[in-house]
C-alpha cells in the first residue's frame, strides 16, 4: 500500500510524554504535575465563565491575559506571550529565533528532551554541551559554542539543578549577539527568575508555565516574557500556524491564578519542604540525590539499576520516570507528591530494598 506520509513525518523521532496510565489507580509521581489544586480564584473563574460565549472564536492575543501575567511579573504586557502550554512557546521559538541551515542552537546533553524534537522538525541543527561529571552545567562552555541562539532549562529537568540568577545575568550578557532563550518550567521552585533582566538584555528571552508552579498542567497554557522585539517574532510565528491557540476559559482561568501569587507560594513552598524531606529519606535508603531546586528529585540507587526501581514501584502502584540514556540510565525522576503520596513511594521502597 502507499505511504501517504511525508519523508518528515516518516521519519521523525518525535518526544515521547510520561506515561497516563488507564491500567489501575497509581501514586503519579512521573509528569512533574503539582499534588495540590489550582487556586480557589482559579476555580472560580471556571465556575462563573460564561459558557455561552463559546460560539465566539477567543481573543488571539489572549490580551486580558497577557496583562495579567504582565502586573505579576512586573513587565508590560507588550513583553508577553502566551501560548497553548510553553512546549508551543519553545516550538515557535524555533522559526521565530533560528535560520534553517544556519548555526543552529546549542543545549546541554541532558536537559529537556523536546529541544532536539524541535529543531529536528523545523530543520534546526543543533550542538550539544556535554553536563560535567557532577551534572552541572558550565555556562562559560556554553557561552562558547558556535550557535544562532542558546537554550537552557533553569533548573534543569531531568537533573533538578538550579543556576543562581547572578550566573545567568553574567551569561545573558555575554551573549548580547545572539538570543538566549532561558526555560523557567521550574522556577516556582527556586525563585531566581531571570524575568527582571529583560529590560536590560534584549537577547533575553524567559519561558515559563502553567503546568507546574500553578497547578494548571491540564489547561494547557504558558507564556515568555522578553523585548518587545523577540515578542514579536513569536507573534508573527504563530500566526502563521494558529491564530487562536489559547481558549476562553484557559484564558480566564490562567488569569485568575497568576493574580493569586499568594495561594501559589504556599503551596509551593509545601512542596519545596517535602522536596527537602524526600531527598534526605532517599538518601538514607541508599540514594545518590542530585541537589534540586524544582518539584522533582533525580536519584540514584547505590545497588539497584535505575530501570529495577522504576519496575519495583510501577509493580507496587507508584509511577516514576526514568529515562533509557546513556550518563543517566541508572536514574530515576521522581515527581514531589503530597506528604501522603511521598510517604506511599518510602514505603514501596522500603518493600523492595
Ligand atoms: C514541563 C516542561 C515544559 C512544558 O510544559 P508545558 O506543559 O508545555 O507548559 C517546558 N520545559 C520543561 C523543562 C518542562 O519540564
Amino acid at each position: 500500500m502507499k505511504n501517504f506520509l511525508s519523508e518528515k513525518a516518516k521519519n521523525i523521532a518525535p518526544y515521547a510524554a510520561g506515561e497516563q496510565p488507564k491500567d489501575k489507580k497509581y501514586v503519579k509521581l512521573n509528569t512533574n504535575e503539582n499534588p495540590y489544586p489550582p487556586s480557589p480564584k482559579a476555580l472560580e473563574a471556571y465556575k462563573n465563565f460564561d459558557f455561552s460565549s463559546l460560539n465566539l472564536y477567543p481573543a488571539p492575543d489572549a490580551d486580558a491575559l497577557r496583562a495579567a501575567v504582565a502586573e505579576a511579573e512586573g513587565v508590560l504586557p507588550e513583553n508577553v506571550f502566551c501560548g497553548n502550554g510553553s512546549d508551543e512557546i519553545l516550538a515557535l521559538c524555533l522559526p521565530a529565533f533560528f535560520d534553517e541551515g544556519g548555526e543552529g542552537a546549542a543545549f546541554a546533553d541532558i536537559t529537556y528532551s523536546f529541544y532536539p524534537v524541535f529543531c529536528n522538525f523545523f530543520g534546526v541543527k543543533y550542538t550539544l554541551l556535554p553536563l560535567e561529571a557532577d551534572f552541572s552545567l558550565d555556562l562559560d562552555k556554553l557561552s562558547a559554542m558556535p550557535a544562532q541562539g542558546l537554550i537552557v532549562a533553569n533548573p534543569n529537568a531531568p537533573t533538578g539543578i538550579g543556576i543562581p540568577l547572578a550566573e545567568i545575568e553574567r551569561f545573558v550578557r555575554e551573549n548580547s549577539g545572539r538570543v538566549v532563550i532561558i526555560d523557567e518550567a521550574y522556577m516556582p521552585f527556586f525563585n531566581e527568575s531571570a524575568v527582571p533582566l529583560i529590560k536590560k538584555y534584549k537577547n533575553l528571552l524567559v519561558v515559563k508555565t502553567f503546568s507546574k508552579g500553578y497547578s494548571l498542567a491540564g489547561m494547557r497554557c504558558g507564556y515568555a516574557v522578553g523585548d518587545v522585539s523577540l515578542i514579536e517574532g513569536l507573534f508573527r510565528c504563530k500566526d502563521c500556524f494558529n491564530s487562536y491557540p489559547l481558549d476562553r476559559v484557559c484564558q480566564a482561568v490562567c488569569a485568575a491564578a497568576i493574580s493569586d501569587g499568594a495561594y501559589y507560594a504556599e503551596k509551593n513552598a509545601l512542596v519545596i519542604s517535602e522536596r527537602e524531606r524526600l531527598t534526605e529519606a532517599l538518601r538514607g535508603r541508599g540514594f545518590e540525590v542530585l541537589p534540586s531546586k524544582s518539584n522533582f528529585v533525580f536519584a540514584r540507587h547505590g545497588r539497584l539499576a535505575g530501570k529495577e526501581v522504576y519496575e519495583g514501584l510501577r509493580a507496587r502502584g507508584v509511577l516514576v520516570r526514568h529515562f533509557q540514556k546513556p550518563r543517566i540510565e541508572n536514574f530515576c525522576r521522581i515527581t514531589i507528591g503530597s506528604r501522603v503520596q511521598n510517604d506511599a513511594l518510602l514505603k514501596a521502597l522500603d518493600e523492595m530494598l
